[in-house]
């Protein structure tokens, strides 16, 4: 069983504390950032902390190492940049993922911009639970984790779906908003708030048929690095990026906006070809098969360093590789195909499991792994 990761997510009016200072999350809407938002953000990263830009599994924004007698002055600065929601309340409950290749004037942006004004009918909702919005020609979500998703079905109807039931509720694009608010109800009123997720609810609790009038497509097609329709995608590696090498790219390319990705990626908006070495920007990159959490000294909870190690390891493992600073998993909470786990500064071996499972092989150290020709 999963150890208990924390019961909520940082934000920037709930900034957690790390090993190495603060860290300041930032769910900017619609997954956008201007060119002006984008580079004040590369410069409040390295006045107020170390730099470090990382981008979340949930499209969103984290600045790391942010010095704690200056984060009143970084709070000030986002909401001088439209970055920071009128109260916490808001900001927690503002857990939308949604698919990034938007265009302007669609449907995913106008049902966005509802969600966004409608967000206090929601319940009281579990920190982690969230929203995928879904609703372009093709669908891309289907992979990242949430909870309540509203999506397109074969034919083109709109969906609002409970996570992992097969079907969904057939809605008119003006009453989806509606629905999905009235399903966090019947989330929170059937007790799915001690299950925490959907998916977790729905194996005690049956969901009514009134959810589920439809099939769901089981068509996905996550946007990888390259060139995409609305501008290239870069991957960020292991998600953690630097203020300089992004500053630098943004200057040199000067898109009109970039977007955030639930596949730990920026797409610069416009650009069409971008070569550098400090991003992923092929989807043939094996770094793309490697997860790794920030591990130590980053977070208190590691025993071992993790990155360096991921990288080093990039490749040379068939399917999917977790390098995890201790058994929460936070960086890849699911199964892997190899996964290193650190405990007491060494690492323990899972195959085809998740972190928290219980290792073949226990004490081995990073030179070991790396060296060996028999450990993965
Ligand atoms: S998995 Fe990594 S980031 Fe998460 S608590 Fe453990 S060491 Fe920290």
């Amino acid at each position: 069983m999963r150890p208990s990761a924390k019961g909520w997510c940082p934000g920037a009016y709930a900034p957690m504390t790390s090993g190495d200072g603060l860290i300041v999350r930032l769910r900017p809407r619609l997954s956008r950032l201007s060119l002006h938002q984008a580079l004040d953000i590369c410069d409040l990263a390295e006045r107020h902390g170390t730099g470090v830009i990382e981008v979340t599994s949930k499209a969103n924004l984290q600045l790391r190492g942010i010095k704690r007698d200056q984060y009143k002055d970084i709070l000030d600065s986002l909401l001088a940049l439209g970055l920071l929601d009128e109260t916490a309340e808001i900001e927690s409950r503002r857990n939308i993922i949604i698919a990034p290749d938007w265009e302007q004037g669609c449907l995913s942006q106008a049902i966005a911009k509802e969600f966004y004004e409608r967000l206090p009918e929601l319940p009281e909702l579990p920190a982690k639970f969230s929203f995928a919005l879904d609703v372009g020609k093709t669908r891309r979500l289907a992979a990242i984790s949430s909870d309540i998703r509203i999506e397109q079905s074969e034919n083109g109807a709109v969906l609002v779906c409970a996570d992992s039931a097969e079907k969904g509720l057939t809605v008119a694009p003006s009453n989806a908003i509606t629905a999905a608010i009235k399903l966090a109800h019947w989330f929170a009123n059937t007790g799915g708030n001690d299950r925490k997720r959907m998916q977790a609810h729905l194996q005690t609790q049956i969901l009514p048929d009134e959810w589920q009038t439809q099939a769901r497509t089981s068509h996905d097609a996550p946007i990888a690095p390259g060139r995409s329709d609305i501008g290239f995608v870069l991957g960020v590696p292991l998600g953690q990026t630097d203020s300089k090498h992004l500053r630098q790219l943004l200057l040199s390319h000067t898109p009109n906006g970039i977007r955030l990705t639930p596949w730990r990626g920026l797409i610069f908006e416009g650009i069409y070809n971008i070569t550098t070495p400090h991003f992923i920007i092929n989807h043939t990159d094996t770094l793309l098969t490697v997860q790794a959490c920030p591990g130590a000294p980053s977070c208190k909870s590691a025993t071992v360093e993790t990155r360096n190690l991921a990288r080093a390891l990039a490749g040379q493992t068939n399917g999917v590789l977790h390098v995890s600073g201790c058994s929460k998993g936070c960086a890849h909470p699911k199964a892997a195909d190899i996964t290193l786990v650190g405990e007491n500064g060494q690492f323990s071996l899972i195959k085809k499991g998740c972190s928290w499972d219980n290792p073949s092989r226990r004490g081995l150290s990073a030179e070991e792994i790396l060296n060996s020709t028999d450990v993965l």
